[in-house]
């Protein structure tokens, strides 16, 4: 067998999006030598796809400041967020939404020159007395436009980018450190060995383990996998988050800016029932509590069209002018993908997957942390994981609208600073193990050993499907058990799966095999952590744990305000305290939630 070639870099970065973008440009622009990866084209990633806004509190079209910003985050995540990571990123915010203007971002104006902001799910003024007006748009695409800009700086700073090449597994030497990655060029088929003093994870959401999701098909968790494999475990996977507002029946999203700019969702008697629900916010309540809502007026019968399933958001009132300057995507989405003229007649939506709140656990310098032997957390020397596959955690149990582009930029930035300041103390370095690329060899070597075997995309769909049927909007403990048996079935096929076509060049079959050994981590990870959590909090909503006067909307905070850590090799659980102490500020104390 031919050696394997090696590079070697200060720097390796998985993932080109929002988050590994704003980080790599921060390492360039020091001067580090630095790689980026991606599977597809950079300004492809699914941070390309957002559409709604930014949140940061400038304050330009209502009175605004962190506080509130730091408090809705807070009750968003329904005390599950860590209130020292969620004071940084509050506080983070108006800088790196200015940073980006500077970049050359074109953001929406106002007519005083000022960013232009739109009302979104959970942002209030004054401690959840009304809504403000938070996320920082470019009209319905607001992701695409930042994308863009983070690009162009990073092509400006030289930054290198391996476009289309697959990392598949993090190498770690005999004390534990990270030392650099394998990856697979798509192009050739072939194996390599990047080394580095630094390995940064920003690969993106998992949102493809469901069947209905508002997610790219790249967003597998690779990431998730390569940490799981390696022996880090994942964090609070039971949380994903339901978009309301999916197109029905194709999944795409339709941003929460829609009800941001003044949408009314309503049932099939035209009724605006969310002012039932919510009756300060109404539409704009957060996303779990929205998405439940729905839920809630389908099962009791007063579900849309012929089989009464879903639910219709009415924009019509807005004006075509309005809908054409500030939703223009939105208005392609529904005439694409629904056949409905949104100016004209409202469209059918369901809540749909969209956004995993867990992930690979860090500080707030980006810096993975994992249990050691004795059970205390441990910076992983090496590694550090920002954006969608981490979990710092500001989101909690539940993610606000706009905060996702606010933490890939603030948490990228800051984990940009942070190896930066540790390579000019002086990183060097550290010597490969000789086993560098066996695991990574002996996954390819596998699949193309195969004789026969299931097609990688028949085991991802059952995986799909089974995910969607036992971890839905409302849960049940005896579904959520079938779950785990399900997934741990499924994880023995995925070790059947067989490749029928060999070739190296562009084998996109190897790919999706390969794929599919993230997706089954992401899946196992998030069943099994929900399976032992005997609450609901946020998006994790358990009927069999219901509002009582001892836990109200079934919350318990006595046995359950903590971290979930899930470990693959074991399959098994680990928790760790919430940190309730912000930084500088007092700490929000629990409460009920309600809107
Ligand atoms: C439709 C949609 C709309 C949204 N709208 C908003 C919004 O308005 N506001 C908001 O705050 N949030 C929004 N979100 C959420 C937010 O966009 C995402 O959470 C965020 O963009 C994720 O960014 P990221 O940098 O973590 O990863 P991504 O942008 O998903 O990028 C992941 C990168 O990792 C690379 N990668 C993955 N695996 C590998 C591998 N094995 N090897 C090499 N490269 C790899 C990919 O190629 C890609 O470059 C939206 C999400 C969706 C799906």
């Amino acid at each position: 067998m031919a050696a394997i070639a090696k590079r070697k870099f200060d720097v390796v970065i998985v993932g080109a999006g929002g988050s590994g973008m704003r980080a790599s440009l921060q390492l360039s622009l020091a001067g580090l030598n630095v790689a980026v990866l991606s599977k597809v084209f950079p300004t492809r990633s699914h941070t390309v796809a957002a559409q709604g806004g930014i949140g940061a509190s400038l304050g330009n079209m209502s009175e605004d400041n962190w506080h509130y910003h730091f408090f809705d985050t807070v009750k968003g995540s329904d005390w599950l967020g860590d209130q020292d990571a969620i004071e940084f990123m509050c506080r983070e915010a108006p800088k790196v939404v200015y940073e980006l203007e500077h970049f050359g971002m074109p953001f929406d104006r106002n007519a005083d020159g000022t960013i232009y902001q739109r009302p979104f799910g959970g942002h209030t003024a004054n401690y959840g007395e009304k809504p403000v007006q938070r996320a920082c748009a470019a009209a319905d695409r607001t992701g695409h436009a930042m994308l863009h800009t983070l690009y162009q700086q990073n092509v400006k700073a030289r930054t290198q980018f391996f476009v289309e090449w697959m990392a598949l597994d993090l190498i770690r030497n005999a004390s534990g450190d990270v030392v650099g990655v394998t990856a697979l060029e798509m192009e050739t088929g072939e194996l390599h060995i990047l080394e580095a003093k630094t390995v940064l994870l920003a690969t993106g959401g998992a949102g493809r383990i469901f069947a209905a999701s508002t997610n790219a098909f790249i967003n597998t968790g690779d990431g998730l996998g390569m940490a799981a494999r390696a022996g880090i475990p994942l964090q609070d996977m039971e949380f994903w988050q339901f978009h309301p507002t999916g197109v029905a029946g194709a999944g795409v999203l339709l941003t929460e800016g829609c009800r941001g700019e003044g949408a009314i969702l309503r049932n099939c008697n035209g009724e605006r029932f969310m002012e039932r629900y919510a009756p300060t916010l109404k539409d704009l309540a957060p996303r779990d509590f929205v998405s439940r809502c729905m839920d809630q007026e389908i099962k009791e019968g007063r579900g849309c069209g012929p089989n009464k399933d879903y639910i219709e958001l009415d924009m019509t009132h807005l004006g075509g002018e309005t809908i054409l300057k500030r939703l223009p995507s939105v208005f392609e989405i529904g005439h694409n993908f629904a056949n409905v003229d949104i100016t004209k007649e409202p469209i059918p939506v369901v809540p749909t997957i969209h956004y995993q709140m867990g992930g690979i656990p860090t500080n707030i310098h980006g810096q993975v942390v994992a249990p050691a032997a004795d059970g205390s957390q441990q910076i992983v020397n090496g590694l550090y994981a920002v954006g969608e596959c981490a979990c710092v955690s500001v989101h909690g149990a539940n993610r606000l609208g706009t905060n996702s582009l606010l933490d890939l930029l603030v948490f990228g930035r800051a984990a940009g600073n942070h190896i930066v300041g540790a390579h000019k103390a002086g990183l060097s370095h550290q010597d490969l193990p000789a086993d560098a690329a066996a695991v990574s060899q002996a996954r390819l070597d596998r699949l193309d050993s195969a004789t026969d075997g299931e097609y990688a995309q028949d085991v991802a769909n059952d995986l799909r499907t089974s995910m969607q049927q036992h971890a839905g909007v409302f849960r049940t403990q005896a579904s959520m058990d079938q779950g785990v048996q399900k997934i741990a079935e499924l994880r023995e096929r995925v070790k059947r799966i067989g490749l029928k076509d060999k070739s190296k060049v562009f084998n996109t079959a190897r790919i999706e095999a390969l794929e599919v050994e993230n997706l089954i981590e992401a899946a196992q990870a998030t069943m099994v952590s929900a399976a032992a959590r005997h609450e609901s909090r946020g998006a994790h909503t358990v009927n069999d744990y219901g509002d009582t006067p001892e836990h109200p909307n079934g919350r318990n905070d006595d046995v359950w305000m903590k971290h979930t850590l899930w470990h693959s090799a074991s399959n098994s659980l680990s928790y760790k305290p919430v940190n309730l102490k912000p930084l500088t500020v007092e700490s929000i104390p629990p409460k009920v939630r309600t809107f």
